[in-house]
């Protein structure tokens, strides 16, 4: 409260109501999750945290290919207890539909585990996947492509 206090006295100071600094608390706390995933684009040509996304762009429907999701694989992201790549998550939004799908989440443990993982994964139309990783410092980026169903 004293913290609060403090910088609502120092917005009056530089002449904005007590009502206008708690609205900027609020819009702070307010944030939707997707606003702090960050995207692909902040690392671009030199990837360290994008989740990218290696997988066929055309696979026949019902049948089995293979994804594989890794994080530094452009420029490696350390691994060590204090920073690394503890999750992977791979989800999927088939084109007509408004609901993401989990395909499959990974946990991982700090420096024994690589930060790539690959599955085999089944749709039935064209999708986007979108993959996810998580640094325990840096926060969580983002990555997507499209496959399309022959
Ligand atoms: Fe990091």
């Amino acid at each position: 409260m004293k913290r609060r206090k403090a910088f609502i006295h120092t917005a009056g100071f530089a002449g904005i109501s007590a009502v206008a600094a708690s609205n900027l608390f609020a819009a702070d706390l307010n944030k939707r999750f997707g606003e702090v995933i960050i995207p692909p684009s902040k690392e671009m040509g030199k990837e360290k945290h994008v989740p990218i996304i290696d997988a066929p762009s055309e696979v026949k429907a019902g049948e089995s290919f293979t994804v594989t999701v890794e994080v530094g694989k452009k420029v490696p992201h350390p691994n060590t207890v204090e920073h690394h790549i503890s999750m992977i998550q791979l989800c999927s939004l088939e084109e007509d539909s408004q609901y993401v799908a989990n395909v499959g989440t990974f946990n991982l443990g700090p420096t024994l585990a690589v930060p790539r993982v690959t599955l085999p994964v089944i749709i039935q139309k064209n999708s986007t996947l979108y993959a996810l990783g998580y640094c325990n410092i840096h926060g969580i980026w983002d990555y997507s492509i499209e496959v399309k169903v022959e």
